[in-house]
């Protein structure tokens, strides 16, 4: 095949499939119904490369560098080198200059290089399509899919690429991403007209759109840029946003900071005027003081520590899509999560058969397809006639499929059909065979909110049967029951498998005329004469369990909301430990209640039962109107405005629908339990961590504003060059060196601090606390003063010493030289200190974060540098220390560790006699567990 020809228009773009008939378009693609050949779509890959848009970023090289530039302090900082400049202190000048210089780019190489990655995390959610391939339903990547292939689509798919509908049974799809409009339009088969608008080519379904109910194939008729939306990606943009509440709370901060910081520079200024020092030398003071107590380094720290944050929890399987989530994370205090999958293993096995003539156990487990019946524990020789047409409906009834492979049986499919194949199957009945013999003429799928599916068959010469499973009561509702037998009875029995955590299925079946050709609903809404029942155990994740404790210990508490039986759900609930204060609360029940009772109900049970989409998002609300901060999962298309409402909306990454992941925050990879509360786990560790880069941070910003503001007040004035000048403690640019060099080395390391060994033991984090909370802010006032006391008393005592005997210039530049060196050595063992915000750091393991050692050593060699070398002398103004002072600058700044250390055991001591008398989290009554 040469190329493809697609019928053009004027613009060779637009192609106008949708004016063409179905029959047409698969003509002109080379391609029939049944789909290209496996080898044909992989030339036309080659060929025409992949199906994938190129998106442009939001984290792009100059929009992380202009938000680098884009900084009031790099203006101050510019304006005081040039000031320093024009003062004839070049030297200065050309320092702080080279420091803006690799602040920026240190800052810019972070920050680009944690938004790259946070934007791969967030792809790497996996899109997947089905595809026919020679004559065969085959799942491959949506990147993977080429003109002329087909495709099929069900509720709750991404559409892949541009496709010209096939066949439709009732397919809606929703274009908001292409038209801006959220309501979904229906879509047909017929051509439309050649200039009919974008939103009116109802036989074409776009790539990019949501496919909201309803079934269909299609044709791929354009892929990756050509698409409608690859057209107009080139406006959209990927869109990664950076902000979290922290980091906006943090630059609130930040901005009240700066003003103040330049409300004291000014009052600083006034004061060295007053005191008689000359104009320039009072502005470089009031200038270096704004130099010295912002916090600059702080932004890219708390970006690092978010990247990371999402990394790990990519590494334990949650991916987050929307940063903020890292956060929130951290102060969930309800999980609502699915049953099915995600709480139990989704290995469904068929255990109990219930027919109108008989009960049956079955024997065999897993997926191996050898079995007996069982009655009364007395094997059964032969499969009895009624389990037979009840096995064979289950089989038939099914869009699972069961493949062996080397000896081992493989499902694809939905396990609970899965199991009903299996079976079918070690009962003696070949589900292949069956499929030949019952040929399948028409379906309605399965769909959470019907619960039940039904398939036509051919059945002989001159009939045709419809087979119906579901859940029990839905399908006894269409059933006419056999002489003797009620409904009260079946459910009697429905009940009886429950309690012992089964799902049961029910299945139905019913004659028709040979010339029946569709299923309409009514051909489904009775007459039906019931098969019987299947009963299957899904048991529960052993690490779902753990996980369950592990939130419970955290002060989280755990809801199981599923669509199974109210009893089943019980049952579960009990195995995985989840509290309740009773009975399952149903769907139907829940539904009744107003809003004032649901959040009252909702607040108490903690077990939901055949609970429907719309529900869901009910009782996010009501968690919600209690203060909670909910997670809540979900897979399906009608989950996503659950999902949307929940302050964490959390899809599942192999079972859940596209539709479900893009409205989610985080995306499960292995649909597992254990994962959201590994995420909550990082998610307070992130917090941890930025808490403590903060409390690091804050102290010496304000520890250097302090020192300086001491220098301009109260130290004696000297005159230099015939202008008078303060003695200052510190030049501006050791202040610098300390503030971009020293602080940024020490505090990135603590952005990958592991997790404290109580952080699943602890209640969960208000959303409402401030980010400088009050311990915060007592450390930093501590810290501040101690740092600011160590370096002035030092630098008086070196000074006044030496000054006698090497004269001002020499014995200042030694004071000044060990002032910084006592700073640093502070700094080093101050953040020792914050490797735990209030446990003792002891207790965490020398080893447990070995970056802290690097940045240590990296600081500690460079601030040799900054002493020993002449270069480094020279550009700051150091001298060579000896050994003793050296050692006194060493001792003064250990002192920090027994003062900090005494500060944790008070508050330890407080903390404990306060955790005594604590309250259950606010609106929430964590009942007895259910009576095992
Ligand atoms: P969750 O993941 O929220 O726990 P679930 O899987 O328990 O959801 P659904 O899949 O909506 O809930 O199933 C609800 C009920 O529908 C089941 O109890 C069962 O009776 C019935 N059912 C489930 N799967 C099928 C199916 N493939 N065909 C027919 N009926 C089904």
């Amino acid at each position: 095949m040469d190329s493809i020809k697609t019928p053009q228009t004027s613009s060779p773009a637009a192609a106008s499939w949708h004016s063409l008939a179905a029959e047409d378009v698969l003509k002109r693609l080379q391609t029939t119904a049944e789909g290209l050949s496996h080898q044909e779509g992989q030339q036309r890959l080659a060929r025409h490369g992949p199906n994938v848009l190129e998106r442009q970023s939001q984290s792009g090289p100059l929009r992380v560098l202009f938000r680098q530039i884009n900084n009031p302090l790099i203006w101050v900082l510019l304006g005081s080198a040039v000031l320093a400049i024009a003062l004839g202190k070049v030297t200065d000048g050309l320092v702080v200059l080279a420091v803006v210089v690799l602040n920026t780019v240190i800052g810019f190489v972070q920050e680009f290089r944690a938004g790259r990655a946070i934007e791969a995390l967030s792809r790497m959610v996996p899109e997947l399509t089905a595809v026919l391939r020679g004559g065969h339903k085959v799942t491959v990547p949506a990147a993977e899919l080429v003109l002329g292939d087909v495709v099929m689509l069900a509720s709750g798919d991404k559409v892949p690429a541009d496709l010209r509908l096939i066949s439709v049974r009732n397919l809606q799809v929703e274009e908001a991403a292409l038209t801006g409009e959220s309501v979904p339009v229906m879509k047909q088969l017929r051509p439309v007209a050649e200039d009919a608008a974008l939103g009116d080519r109802s036989n074409l379904a776009f790539g990019g759109t949501l496919v909201t109910s309803g079934t269909g194939t299609a044709v791929v008729v354009a892929t990756g840029g050509h698409t409608e939306l690859g057209r107009i990606s080139k406006m959209l943009g990927e869109t990664v946003d950076l902000q979290t509440p922290l980091t906006k709370a943090l630059a609130t901060i930040g901005r009240f900071l700066t003003i103040g910081i330049l409300a004291v520079s000014v009052v600083l200024l006034a004061v060295g005027l007053l005191r008689g020092y000359a104009v320039g030398e009072a502005l470089l003071v009031a200038i270096t003081l704004a130099v010295a107590a912002i916090p600059e380094g702080l932004p890219a720290i708390v970006t690092i520590a978010l990247a990371i944050g999402v990394q790990r929890m990519a590494a334990r399987r949650a991916v987050i899509r929307k940063l903020p989530a890292v956060e929130t994370l951290g102060s969930t205090t309800v999980i609502c999560s699915d049953k099915t999958g995600t709480l139990t293993r989704n290995e469904m096995t068929v255990q109990a058969l219930w027919t109108p003539a008989g009960g049956w156990t079955m024997s065999g487990v897993g997926y191996a397809p050898e079995g007996r019946l069982h009655q009364k524990g007395v094997p059964v020789d032969g499969v009895p006639e009624a389990a037979r047409e009840l096995l064979r409906a289950g089989a038939l009834c099914n869009d699972a499929a069961l493949q062996s492979k080397g000896g081992k049986w493989e499902l694809t499919g939905d396990p609970t059909e899965g199991a009903l194949l299996v079976a079918a199957e070690k009962a003696g009945l070949p589900v292949e065979e069956l499929c030949e013999r019952f040929p399948r003429v028409d379906a309605i799928p399965f769909e959470s909110e019907s619960q039940f599916m039904a398939t036509l068959h051919e059945d002989g010469e001159d009939r045709r049967s419809i087979f119906l499973k579901g859940a029990p009561e839905v399908i006894l509702r269409r059933c006419a029951l056999p002489e003797g037998l009620r409904p009260e009875g079946v459910l009697a029995e429905v009940e009886r498998m429950a309690e012992g955590g089964m799902r049961v299925l029910a299945v139905a079946s019913k004659a028709v005329p040979a010339t029946h050709e569709r299923m309409e609903p009514e051909h489904v809404a009775g007459g039906f004469s019931l098969l019987g029942l299947q009963g299957m155990i899904d048991p529960p994740r052993q690490e779902a369990i753990a996980a369950v404790r592990a939130c419970h210990e955290a002060g989280i508490v755990v809801k199981m909301i599923t669509g199974d039986h109210q009893k089943t759900a019980e049952s579960i609930g009990r195995e995985l430990g989840l509290h309740g204060t009773g009975p399952a609360l149903t769907g139907r029940q829940l539904a009744e209640l107003n809003d004032h009772q649901l959040a009252e109900a909702g607040a108490t049970t903690n077990v939901f039962a055949r609970v429907a989409p719309e529900h869901k998002l009910r009782l996010v609300r009501a968690l919600q109107a209690r203060h909670q901060v909910v997670a809540m999962t979900g897979d399906g298309v009608n989950d996503a405005p659950a999902l949307k409402q929940a302050n964490i909306g959390v899809a599942m990454g192999i079972t859940g629908t596209a539709v479900s992941k893009e409205a989610a925050d985080i995306v499960l990879m292995d649909d597992n339990f254990a994962s959201i509360a590994a995420a909550v786990e990082e998610g307070r560790r992130v917090y941890d961590n930025l808490i403590k880069s903060l409390a690091f941070v804050l102290p010496t910003n304000l520890g250097l504003a302090l020192i300086l503001a001491f220098g301009v007040a109260f130290f004696p004035i000297q005159e230099v060059g015939g202008a008078l000048a303060p003695l200052m403690p510190m030049l501006p640019t050791q202040l610098l060196w300390i503030n971009l060099v020293a602080t940024v080395a020490l505090a990135l390391p603590l952005a990958f601090e592991a997790k404290e060994p109580n952080v699943m033991q602890r209640p969960p984090r208000s959303p409402s606390g401030p980010v400088l909370s009050r311990f915060v802010v007592v450390r930093t006032l501590v810290a501040a003063v101690l740092m600011a006391a160590g370096a002035i008393g030092l630098f008086l005592w070196e000074y006044t010493s030496e000054v006698g005997r090497s004269g001002h210039a020499v014995a200042l530049r030694e004071a000044q030289t060990m002032a910084v060196t006592t700073v640093i050595l502070f700094q080093i063992f101050y953040m020792l200190m914050c490797r735990s915000l209030k446990g003792s750091i002891f207790r965490l393991g020398w080893l447990s974060n070995p970056t802290v050692f690097v940045g240590i050593g990296v600081l500690v060699l460079l601030q040799l540098g900054f002493i020993y070398l002449p270069f480094m002398q020279k550009v700051f103004g150091t001298s060579a220390l000896d050994w003793k002072a050296l050692g006194m600058s060493t001792l003064v700044a250990v002192v920090i560790l027994p003062v900090i250390g005494a500060e944790k055991l008070w508050r330890s001591r407080r903390e404990r006699t306060s955790l005594d008398r604590r309250e259950p989290p606010r609106g929430l009554r964590v009942g007895p567990r259910l009576p095992a």
